[in-house]
């Protein structure tokens, strides 16, 4: 596929995957984050090669005809649509769509790094990007614009410094989200191999790499500027595995930014009294942790390499310097026993985290635990990929053998340890996400 094309992309976010199109208010504040901040720093990197850009989030639109529509309307010769798993299906009626109404269509995201042979075979997508795709998209676009051939499968390229990156450019569409909160990214890469997690697998961030506080500081300053946001998230997992670089950012966001509230999310086994005393600065803070059990032999099982000592010392300087905990659980484990679930609620329980998250296992592909449910013949046959989806799984169930009764039960018990009134400050970012969004659909209606 080779031609002169002009230098403009389509974005797509297909990520409705159980929550349908139209879905954007109710599913705010999710996992979404992290590839919409992606699609935010690829459309800086292309910008700076003279690119331009459209966005589309399927949570806003009505239905696949308005889908239609965009697609017809954007005169972008490029798609690109980034991948989760769950989404996989849908991405592909995507790709296909835009296919129909005359585009190249190239994938990227955690799915496509992981199986990229669900897309060579599907004649939907043209292209599929590998891992990081900052350098190898921008590279993929200019030679389609200049007429040079590209195989399909194109590997990312490691960032090695991050500071590299030019400013992300944000999407108006997510307008009403910036008003409130903003994510963003300080680190790549993480240093555990959790077996229900792609990182784990090291395939998608190799790496750990930072930024330095002051390109960080950068971004902060011409988005607060914009958007006087109340609400930062770190969208990193394992900030204090490097606790110099970590405790010199938290500093200089301390001279600028101490009025606003933090979400921070770390591993027990890393966190320390300083990194606590100096997120305790900030107006509000919530530490989010991966405690997942309280079994030393579930621990292990799935890689965690974290002791349930080291959780209750995470918990303790939480409570010490009057930070939030925001707990993750994770339960229905292949070889799980009742009582090792009654372990992790008992712990959980005497923590008292201020939120709290309750996954079931879902076998990613890319994950160890994947492979080992294939090896020991308890993956089912999948008739979509919407099944790894955590509602799907709570619902309807997943891996064989598990009693999924019980997980619902336990599912159940797990959210009654955290009551409305402990969860209102951080229930009141959602909420003002959720009334400048409307604010934004009245706006846009009225305009019309
Ligand atoms: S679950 Fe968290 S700590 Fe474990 S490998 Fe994944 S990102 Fe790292």
């Amino acid at each position: 596929m080779a031609g002169h094309y002009p230098k403009r992309v389509l974005f797509v976010y297909p990520g409705i995957a159980y929550i349908g199109y139209d879905s954007f208010e109710r599913s705010l504040g999710g996992s979404d984050s992290d590839p919409i901040y992606g699609f935010t720093l690829l459309a800086g990197v292309i910008a700076e090669k003279g690119y331009t850009y459209e966005f589309v989030d399927l949570r806003q639109l009505k239905n696949e005809d308005e889908l239609v529509q965009k697609l017809k309307q954007s005169d972008a010769p490029f798609a690109a649509i980034t991948v989760q798993t769950p989404s996989f299906d849908i991405a592909c009626r995507v790709a296909s769509l835009a296919k129909s109404t005359g585009k190249i269509t190239i994938a990227g995201g955690v799915h496509a790094t992981v199986a990229p042979e669900d897309f060579e075979d599907n004649p939907a997508w043209d292209y599929v990007v590998l891992g990081e795709g900052e350098v190898a998209f921008g590279q993929l676009l200019d030679d389609l614009v200049n007429g040079k051939a590209r195989n399909n499968v194109v590997p990312g390229e490691i960032l090695n410094h991050l500071d590299d990156l030019p400013l992300p450019h944000l999407f108006r569409e997510w307008d009403p989200c910036y008003r409130d909160s903003y994510a963003i990214e300080i680190a790549r890469g993480c240093p555990g191999r959790c077996t229900y997690c792609v990182s784990g697998e090291r395939k998608f961030y190799k790496k750990m790499r930072f930024r330095s506080p002051d390109h960080v500081l950068r971004e902060l300053d011409h988005v607060y500027d914009r958007y006087r946001f109340r609400h930062l998230l770190f969208l990193d997992v394992c900030a204090s595995t490097r606790p110099k670089f970590f405790t010199a950012l938290l500093t200089k966001l301390l001279e600028r930014y101490a009025h606003l509230d933090i979400t921070t999310q770390d591993r027990v086994d890393s966190f320390n009294d300083e990194v606590a005393h100096l997120l305790s600065r900030f107006n509000n803070c919530m530490v989010w942790f991966g405690f997942e059990s309280a079994s030393p032999r579930i621990l292990k099982f799935i890689g965690k390499h974290t002791t349930p000592e080291q959780g209750m010392r995470a918990a303790e300087l939480c409570h010490k310097y009057n930070l939030d905990i925001g707990a993750n659980v994770l339960i229905g484990i292949p070889t799980e026993t009742n009582k090792e679930i009654q372990q992790t609620y008992d712990f959980i329980k005497s923590i008292k985290p201020k939120m709290l998250f309750c996954n079931i296992l879902s076998p990613f592909p890319g994950t160890q635990i994947h492979h080992y449910c294939k090896d020991n013949g308890i993956l089912p046959e999948l008739d979509t990929h919407e099944r790894y989806e955590l509602r799907h799984v709570l619902e309807k169930g997943f891996i064989k053998g598990i009693d999924y009764e019980r997980i619902r039960y336990w599912h159940w018990m797990f959210n009654r340890l955290i009551d409305l009134d402990s969860r209102a400050p951080w229930q009141r970012i959602k909420d003002g996400i959720r009334s400048h969004y409307l604010a934004y659909r009245l706006l846009k209606k009225l305009s019309l």
